[in-house]
């Protein structure tokens, strides 16, 4: 008779919570062990003169259904906000101006021709290119992992990498369109390619087969922020052990130099926290799972009176290229891009910026940029060190081969935004499959 296994999570961030919820509707109550005073991981939501402060994320992908499920099944449902889309304007610094995204794009991809052809942020050259991107075939190339700046720049030309794709890239990974791996970072597009050859056809064609099930807004959240979906499961994570995991073997984790006993132990750390704890059962396991960079980032959310702000904030925000950059990567128009979050009596800006920024530096980007003098009323500062996982080129490959390793090690899981997504929904799905693989073992 076998007894009831003792499964130990490594961290608990939204990976290893969902992991430990999962586990406790299979009836198996693990132990979630965490460095940190507080759970969540980067997800953090704090409450500032009536404003909804995200220090991480602040919204999900909706068309993955893993976060929509489980906020669903924590009796969240009636929180989820959608962003405002109807007032969905993204603008992008070119030459010191902020110039509206022509409508149409899916990210890069045109699918409009006349406001493409209005816009004012590229050039004829690039317009001509993307005109003609649509009669491209599937071919040589097709399916090839590359950069994601290669294969931009093989459908629409250098200017679309520059004020397209490596803003937007910036802005929602903190990463560099020359490293990151095209097939593994967005790989709807690399399977269009290799089913149309173009991607504006290949977008049109999936927005007419989801034309009957699709449509909603593309993000969605929570009324009071994120947290809250930490505080609801909080309380199906009755074992919450405070510490560092240091090493682990078969049957046990070490948590600040004492054994834990583990039938199965999930790593839902960061993967270079996951090489270290590895390194003396499988060096090449580790080899693999420290191989795999991170990119450091930062949040300052910047508080104001609205009266005191003169700007209309008539957008969701916009994107700083590399070629204009100075320490400023996004800003996000909070109080526009989604309700519940900023009442009227504020405004809040909230910057991403790379690691290191000065905030008064970034804030100067920002009167400089948006033409303001105002100063804030409050600020609000989230480091967040080698926490973004980026998917270089061969990333595939990487995560293959750490799939095939593990198989020698049945009790040992991953889960986290190192292996098969970085957003919320993918860090869900992964806490989930590990839970199911244990309950079902
Ligand atoms: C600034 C920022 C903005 C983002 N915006 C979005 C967004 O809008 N939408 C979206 O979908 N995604 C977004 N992401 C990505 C997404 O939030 C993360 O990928 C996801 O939340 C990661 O969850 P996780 O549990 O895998 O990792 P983490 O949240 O990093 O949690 C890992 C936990 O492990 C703990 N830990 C590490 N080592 C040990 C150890 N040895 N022992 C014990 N504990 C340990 C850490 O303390 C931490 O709590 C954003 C990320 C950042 C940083």
């Amino acid at each position: 008779m076998s007894s009831s296994p003792k499964p130990v999570i490594v961290g608990g961030g939204i990976s290893g919570l969902s992991a430990a919820y999962y586990l406790g509707k299979a009836g198996i109550t693990p132990t979630v062990v965490e460095r940190e005073p507080r759970l969540g991981g980067v997800i953090t939501t704090e409450v500032v003169d009536g404003c909804v402060i995200e220090g991480g994320p602040d919204s999900f992908l909706a068309a993955k259904p893993a976060a929509l499920e489980l906020i669903g099944e924590l009796g969240l449902a009636g929180e989820v906000i959608a962003s405002n889309d109807d007032r969905r304007v993204t603008y992008i610094l070119k030459g010191g101006r902020l110039v509206p995204l022509p409508d149409g794009l899916m990210m890069m991809v045109p699918t409009k021709v006349l406001p493409v052809a209005a816009s004012s942020l590229l050039g004829w050259g690039t317009k001509i290119k993307m005109g003609l991107e649509y009669f491209r075939k599937p071919g040589e190339g097709s399916g090839r992992d590359r950069s994601v700046a290669d294969f931009v720049r093989e459908h629409y030309g250098q200017e679309t990498v520059d004020y397209l794709a490596e803003p937007l890239l910036a802005g929602v990974y903190g990463g560099d369109p020359d490293r990151l791996s095209i097939v593994s970072t967005l790989p709807r597009f690399a399977e269009m390619e290799e089913r149309y050859g173009s991607l504006t056809r290949g977008v049109l064609a999936a927005r007419r087969q989801s034309a009957n099930g699709g449509g909603g807004a593309l993000f969605k959240t929570l009324k009071g922020g994120l947290g809250q979906l930490v505080e609801a499961l909080r309380p199906f994570v009755p074992n919450v052990r405070q510490g560092e995991a240091d090493a682990l073997r078969a049957g046990g984790v070490r948590v600040d130099g004492q054994w834990v006993e583990a039938s199965h132990i999930v790593l839902a750390c960061p993967a270079p926290a996951a090489a270290k704890l590895v390194s003396s059962l499988d060096a090449r396991l580790a080899e693999l799972l420290a191989g795999i960079e991170y990119a450091s980032s930062m949040t300052v959310a910047f508080g104001y009176r609205r009266e005191e702000l003169r700007h209309p904030l008539n957008g969701f925000g916009f994107l700083v290229p590399k070629r204009e950059r100075r320490s400023l990567v996004a800003c996000t128009w909070v109080g526009t891009k989604f309700p519940f979050r900023v009442p009227d009596t504020h405004a809040v800006l909230r910057c991403f910026a790379q690691d290191g920024a000065e905030v008064e530096a970034l804030h100067d980007d920002l009167q400089r940029i948006m033409g303001f003098q105002a100063r804030p009323a409050f600020t609000r500062v989230s480091r967040w060190p080698r926490s973004m996982a980026q998917y270089t080129v061969g990333h595939g490959a990487r995560i293959q081969e750490i799939r095939e390793r593990l198989k020698a090690h049945p009790w040992l899981h991953l889960a986290g935004n190192a292996y098969e997504g970085i957003g919320i929904p993918d860090c869900i799905r992964l806490g989930r499959e590990a839970a199911h693989r244990i309950a079902t073992r």
